[in-house]
């Protein structure tokens, strides 16, 4: 099948294309290049059935030329980080809402057959129910959440009404190799990678003992392959790694000096989701444990030492509209 990869120079899409090129796909990756990297895609770039287009999905043209000849459409380009998008909303609605009504609109236009949208768990803010399930109501935090869900709600109307099949995955707090580093505060592998890398205190947020489902990006990317190649449609599935971590745990794995820094208004003590839809629709199941998944990372500690490095000082910086606009409070 041809299938064309929207945000396919990113982290999780990277990874993604990998594995659907070893199943013998043919790959178009669409992106950019403004968070992804085409470092990321060194390992494939020779391949014989991969294409690369510098396109950007706001740009809804040279999107719709991409389109020729695709089957199916996986789609993952968007912007995350949260202060930012407190920021700029508009950007988030432009890339993440705009963008997506524009790849569905391209893939309806090409005859596509199926679509796999990333969704994000954040739809689900502080939940009232551990572990989380799809039928958790959702209740986008912050701006970057609302777009997220909004392009959920449009893959899923364009799936109804137009008779594409549309799988969403809500991902659960993804990381490996490759986490995207550039840019703003955010995604705690990064910080803290960056921080033993240069034999600086870990910024721990409050006491340490909020827990998060960090699921390895293999066993993600390998969710979206099993749900491209599936014939589910309308569905909408959690991908998490089946427990959830404490920031404690991740230091105790990562090791080295502490500091801490506030606890965030409005962001959940727990992360956690059912996994029981997707390992039943898919028979998909996560291989990659906790301890392993920071091991392979730990592998690599080199890479991040040019990562940005933060303290508890550029933190506050970085976090003053965070505290300033989001409220709330939650228990696991
Ligand atoms: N976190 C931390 N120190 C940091 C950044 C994050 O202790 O410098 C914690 C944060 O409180 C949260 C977890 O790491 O419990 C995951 O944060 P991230 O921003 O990666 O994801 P999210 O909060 O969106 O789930």
């Amino acid at each position: 099948m041809r299938i064309l990869v929207t945000g396919g120079a990113g982290f999780i899409g990277s990874y993604v294309v990998e594995q659907l090129l070893a199943k013998d796909h043919a790959v178009r990756v669409v992106d950019n290049l403004e968070g992804g990297r085409l470092d990321n895609l060194r390992a494939v770039a020779e391949h014989p059935q991969f294409e690369f287009h510098q396109t950007d999905i706001r740009d809804a043209d040279s999107l719709g030329r991409a389109f020729a000849g695709v089957d199916w459409v996986i789609h993952l380009a968007g912007i995350a980080d949260i202060v930012p998008s407190i920021e700029q909303p508009r950007d988030y609605f432009a890339t993440n809402v705009q963008g997506t009504l524009n790849v569905i609109e391209a893939a309806r236009q090409a005859g596509v057959k199926r679509i796999v949208y990333a969704a994000s768990s954040s739809c689900y803010g502080i939940p009232d129910e551990y572990p989380t399930p799809e039928t958790s109501p959702a209740r986008p935090e912050y701006p970057y959440a609302l777009t997220k869900y909004l392009g959920e709600q449009l893959v899923g109307h364009w799936g109804r009404v137009y008779g594409l099949e549309t799988v969403s995955l809500r991902l659960f707090n993804v990381y490996g190799p490759r986490v995207r580093t550039n840019g703003a505060y955010g995604a705690v592998f990064g910080v803290f990678l960056a921080q033993k890398a240069n034999g600086r205190p870990l910024t721990v947020v409050g006491d340490g003992t909020q827990s998060r489902d960090f699921t390895y990006v293999e066993d993600v990317a390998r969710a979206f392959v099993m749900a491209v190649e599936s014939d589910l449609a309308g569905e909408i599935l959690n991908v998490g790694s089946g427990g959830h971590y404490s920031i404690n745990r991740l230091v105790e794995l990562i090791g080295g000096e502490v500091v801490h820094v506030p606890k965030r208004p409005g962001e959940p003590d727990c992360t956690f989701a059912d996994t029981r839809l997707i390992r039943e629709r898919l028979g998909w199941e996560p291989a990659i444990d906790f301890d392993d998944g920071v091991a392979r990372m730990l592998a690599s500690i080199d890479d991040w030492q040019d990562a940005p490095l933060w303290d508890p000082d550029s933190i506050q910086d970085a976090t003053r509209s965070w505290f300033r606009f989001l409220g709330g409070e939650s228990a696991c």
